[in-house]
């Protein structure tokens, strides 16, 4: 029969947010049991921004995330938000900029922020163990506190506090499970429907045709979804569409949602085009427009849908086709690039069944939830790890 070993907190997940929840909690005196199934702690954050990790943002809003409770994040950014985060890399002298749009990365590799997790763990004296699968969670009496008792391959631990730190679906080749929702499940707490985000758009064989050969061609784009948009670079793939701005929405999107994209949004191209009837008749509508845009979009676009003519040839009608053309192009997505390529899960564990202070669940005492596991999902630019650091501190000091 196996040893059981006591510990007062057993975290599951050696991510972002578990490794911020077990050097807050050991910090404070807790014995600290950190589980994590694979090889090594923080793999995401090792690839995480092109290996530079954009771990935070100059401003964090409630807004920038989504849920089905969008007040639940409010206390926990508030309270540990991008300055205290910042704070901390400053005092152990790692570098960082900012990129664009108050997005912080490292100057130097995402390492740098793991090695600093991991070491503040050990000096809170986590006990890390990796390669640890667990099999089984039992809550129950156990002298005298109510415990949670966990059965791994490496043996029985039990603590009073558990802290679920798994994660989301996305990327399962570097650890990624469903554990998170198995455990709520287990404790009788809801879900809320999964699906990958910050990911690239599919489109079908038929939108594909509007596509074709622009394969790699980015543009400056005003890209629209149940009321949402954002301003900034798509671009064509072989299968569909990417860049920030796809992304970005891809985080409101729902199968079978139309999405509206503005290929000029600093301009209203039919008065534009009015002008140029004026200023340069004679000119064709390719060149003018190849002059705000990629040439080989701009000429793609046109061919799409009217010949290309001298300015002046073109009626009122024709202007205003051309126009919506290039500043409400409908497409439906036929789907995304999936959790392979998503970097992040939209949805997880309902928040409503969670103290936003604590993170403790309301009916299950001692179960803690952090992290992506939940539903609370941010933008792109920092924010999910923003809350994964967040939401880990603040789970940290009350576990
Ligand atoms: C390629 C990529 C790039 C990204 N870049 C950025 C970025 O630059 N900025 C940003 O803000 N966000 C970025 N993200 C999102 C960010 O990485 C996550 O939102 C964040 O890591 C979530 O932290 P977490 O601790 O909740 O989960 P994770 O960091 O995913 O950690 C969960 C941990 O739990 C472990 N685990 C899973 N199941 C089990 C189990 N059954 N038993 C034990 N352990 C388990 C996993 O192996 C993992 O180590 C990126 C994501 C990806 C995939």
């Amino acid at each position: 029969m196996d040893l059981l070993e006591t510990y007062d907190v057993i975290i599951i997940g050696a991510g972002a947010a578990g490794l911020m929840a077990a050097f807050t909690a050991g910090g404070r005196g807790r014995r600290v049991l950190l589980i994590e199934h694979g090889s090594s702690p923080g793999k995401k954050i090792v690839i995480s921004g092109g290996g530079h990790c954009n771990f935070t943002n100059l401003v964090v809003e409630p807004a920038n995330y989504i849920s089905q409770n969008p007040h639940f994040c409010k206390s926990a950014l508030s309270r540990f938000g991008p300055y205290d985060f910042i704070a901390m890399l400053e005092k152990a002298g790692v570098r960082y900029h900012e990129k664009k749009l108050g997005q912080l990365f490292c100057r130097g590799s995402a390492r740098e922020i793991l090695n600093l997790l991991v070491e503040k763990c050990r000096l809170a004296k986590v006990t890390t163990l990796t390669t640890c699968s667990v099999q089984k969670i039992e809550r129950g009496e156990y002298s005298s506190n109510q415990r949670y008792t966990l059965n791994t391959n490496l043996g029985k631990f039990s603590a009073s506090s558990l802290v679920i730190a798994s994660g989301g679906l996305s990327f399962p080749k570097i650890g990624a499970s469903d554990f998170g929702y198995q455990v709520a499940t287990q404790f009788a707490l809801r879900l809320q429907p999964t699906q990958a985000a910050l990911v690239s758009f599919n489109v079908d064989l038929s939108e594909m045709e509007a596509i074709r050969g622009l394969s790699g061609t980015s543009a400056d784009a005003l890209v629209s979804c149940r009321g949402q948009d954002f301003r900034e670079s798509i671009l064509f793939t072989h299968k569909g569409l990417s860049g920030p701005a796809i992304l970005q929405i891809s985080n409101y999107w729902h199968p079978g949602e139309q999405i509206t994209m503005n290929l000029l949004p600093d301009i209203d191209l039919a008065d534009t085009i009015r002008q140029w009837q004026q200023q340069r008749p004679k000119a064709t509508l390719k060149t003018l427009i190849g002059g705000l845009l990629t040439k080989k979009l701009a000429e793609r676009w046109i061919d799409l849908l009217c010949e290309n003519k001298a300015v002046n040839q073109y009626h009122a009608k024709e202007i205003s086709a051309i126009a919506a053309h290039f500043q409400q192009w409908r497409f439906i997505p036929s789907g995304t690039g999936g959790y392979r390529i998503a970097e992040v899960t939209r949805g997880g564990v309902d928040t409503t069944a969670l103290s936003s202070k604590t993170f403790e669940c309301k009916q299950v005492p001692g179960l803690y939830f952090i992290g992506e596991v939940l539903d609370v999902t941010g933008w792109l630019g920092g924010y999910n790890f923003q809350w994964a650091w967040s939401s880990g501190y603040c789970a940290g000091l009350y576990v």
